[in-house]
């Protein structure tokens, strides 16, 4: 029997503002074709007044769902019927599915980055002592991943003391880790007793590439592990410093693709290409 054509891809993509060089597309779409699924992914520029409209768009294009980027990580939070508990607490959704008539939010951010840790790095955070760099998007969701993971301690380091606390707060009241603040105002000495340092601060992104954290880089032994959230460059400053010191290091090209490869799981069903999207990302960041 002649196969009857169709011509009708599945939808997904991203809504952000500014969003033309958000590189998620890269991976979804070598993904896709790493797996022969007629999928696309949209890079769509919505302005924060019409999130309302676009996530009604959604609907209306039967999208199979959307990933949120600046500035409507939390506001999207109005439009959907459900949103995963790890998402509720860290307050923001970067990755909605659409099951029927109903939006399911989920953050893949911080689930990203502990599959980073464990098949990346090959290390099980239950037990550990954390310092966390920032209080942003990117620090909520990594520390109330790794505090419902079993995390011993996390200290939270902020340039914001009221941000920096509010975090702590909200780990101490809601996840079983014990949290504490230590404000930001000088080059940091790393602790001693830590296991696990992560940068999630936006400092050493491209185009800055030679910024790095405030640090006394000699506090720095070779016991810690330095963690990036930066994903372009995925060598950082901080990670060669830490390097020179004998530390071990994590880059943040991987949390990128596993939340990425995560997404790509609840949406289409199928397990992500880990690989390709990788290389399709190295490959983005290296013509850069
Ligand atoms: P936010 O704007 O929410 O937070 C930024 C954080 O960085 C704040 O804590 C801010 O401190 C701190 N910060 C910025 N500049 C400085 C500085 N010069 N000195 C000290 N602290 C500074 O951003 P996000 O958390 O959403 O994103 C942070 C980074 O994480 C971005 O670069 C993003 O690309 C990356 N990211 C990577 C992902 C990945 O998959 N690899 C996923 C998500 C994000 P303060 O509160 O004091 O202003």
């Amino acid at each position: 029997m002649p196969k009857e054509p169709n011509y009708k891809a599945e939808l997904v993509g991203v809504f952000g503002h500014p969003v033309a060089e958000n590189p998620t597309i890269v991976m979804q779409e070598a993904a896709f074709r790493a797996l022969d699924l007629n999928w696309r992914y949209l890079t769509i520029e919505v302005y924060p007044e019409d999130l309302a409209a676009a996530m009604q768009g959604l609907r209306a294009f039967n999208m199979r769902g959307i990933n949120l980027t600046i500035p409507h990580k939390i506001s999207v939070l109005n439009y959907l019927d459900e949103i995963s508990t790890a998402a509720q607490l860290i307050g923001a959704v970067n990755t909605v599915v659409r099951k029927g008539d109903r939006l399911v939010g989920e953050n893949t951010d911080g689930k990203g980055f502990m599959q980073s840790l464990r098949l990346d790095a090959g290390i099980d955070p239950a037990g550990k002592r954390v310092l966390v760099l920032g209080a942003g998007g990117a620090a909520r969701a990594i520390t109330v991943e790794v505090a419902m993971a079993g995390a011993a301690q996390i200290t939270v380091v902020n340039r914001q003391p009221a941000r920096g606390q509010a975090l702590v707060d909200l780990l101490n009241q809601k996840t079983p880790v014990e949290a504490s603040f230590i404000p930001w105002d000088g080059t940091l000495a790393v602790p001693g007793g830590i296991d696990l340092l992560v940068n999630a601060t936006s400092i050493g992104l491209f185009p800055n590439v030679d910024h790095k954290p405030d640090l006394d880089y000699a506090t720095i032994h070779p016991g810690v592990t330095i963690c990036d959230v930066i994903p372009n460059p995925p060598q950082t400053s901080l990670l060669s410093r830490a390097r020179a010191r004998g530390a071990r290091t994590l880059d943040g090209l991987g949390m990128l693709v596993y939340q990425g490869a995560i997404g790509f799981k609840l949406w289409t069903g199928l397990d992500a290409p880990v690989q390709v999207m990788r290389q399709a990302l190295e490959e983005a960041f290296s013509a850069t």
